[in-house]
């Protein structure tokens, strides 16, 4: 089958409408979302929010209740070959043989293909050359892992599903998995990614999707999704309270000696508190101007909502 309307220029995933329903449950609830060719794409949601159910109706994995969906021109519903030699799934753990060697291993998945990507590519590629010769049951779990992605990748896939690809590594590790993921794209690869890390998706993805209860409530590049909090914290230290603060410097006291200040214009209210120090003498120790991180735009955006209006 031919896929319709492909072209350099058109999304790598397009989907309108996508609704699930697992009997009563909604998993999915009426979304819309493209994925460029070439992005990084990552959705991310709180358990449940059905993040699974829609990268497994992306894969062909799973029927879809409602809705249009485009993978590759292809409708994964319907072209379940033509669309699986061209998108690879790296799953959280891949059942592999424990004796065979890391490029045994490789191999082995090459051969399901009719245009393999070439082995020392690969292995160049997720960063095993020196262990190719290693049987994988001595490979650490971070390495497994980088294995379990070759085997997505054997194939020479368009496109790239990882399913939390750092879940369960040490800091060191999850930097090396995310130099893999560059490395991919660098390749063109298109990456749609799950992850529970919210500072993995603001270092890998070029866009984001935060899924809340079956529904998106949040699409965009993490700067962008950052920007729709248009507050700026101002935090310092103060041994006694700053009792005679300039009217508009509302600090607000956080323990400890600790003072915040949060607000949309943090040029002029940063110039009034570093002027009312500077005529007192006064040190503001540990300060501090921070932008909200896509993580507290995440906690903002899936906080329960008895729990969504007093958040600090
Ligand atoms: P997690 O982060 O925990 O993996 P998720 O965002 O991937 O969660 P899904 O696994 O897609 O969420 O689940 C969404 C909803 O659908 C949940 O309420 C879940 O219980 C339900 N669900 C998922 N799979 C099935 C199934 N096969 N049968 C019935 N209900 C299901």
């Amino acid at each position: 089958m031919t896929p319709q309307s492909e072209g350099a220029s058109s999304p790598a995933i397009a989907v309108r409408g996508l609704r699930k329903s697992y009997g009563a449950v909604e998993a999915v609830r009426g979304i819309d979302l493209d994925v460029m060719r070439g992005e990084v794409f990552a959705l991310l949601g709180p358990n449940g929010a059905g993040k699974t159910t829609t990268v497994e109706i992306l894969e062909g994995h799973r029927d879809r209740t409602a809705g249009e969906v485009s993978v590759l021109g292809y409708d994964p519903a319907r072209s379940q070959r033509d669309l699986k030699e061209r998108i690879g799934i790296v799953l959280q753990s891949t059942g592999v043989e424990p004796y065979l060697k890391v490029e045994e291993t490789i191999d082995l998945f090459r051969g399901y293909y009719p245009h393999p990507l070439p082995l020392d590519e690969i292995l160049d590629v997720i960063g095993l050359e020196e262990q190719r010769r290693t049987p994988v049951k001595r490979l650490s779990g971070g390495q497994q892992r980088r294995l379990d992605v070759a085997i997505g990748l054997a194939g020479d896939p368009e496109l790239l599903f990882l399913d939390e690809p750092t879940t369960g590594f040490d800091p060191s590790a999850r930097r090396g998995a995310w130099e893999m993921v560059r490395n991919l794209q660098s390749l063109g690869k298109t990456i749609v990614l799950t992850t529970h890390y919210m500072d993995e998706a603001e270092h890998l993805a070029d866009r984001v999707a935060i899924m809340v209860h079956g529904r998106i409530v949040a699409q965009g590049t993490p700067g962008d999704l950052v920007r729709r909090e248009d507050s700026t914290t101002i935090r310092f230290r103060l041994a006694t309270w700053p009792e005679d603060l300039p009217p508009g410097l509302e600090a607000r006291s956080t323990g400890g000696g600790q003072y915040t200040i949060v607000t949309d214009a943090p040029t002029h209210r940063l110039h009034l508190l570093t002027g009312w120090a500077t005529d007192r003498g006064l040190e503001l120790e540990d300060l501090t101007v921070s932008r909200p991180s896509l993580e507290d735009v995440f906690m903002e955006l899936t906080a329960p909502p008895e729990l969504g209006q007093g958040r600090e």
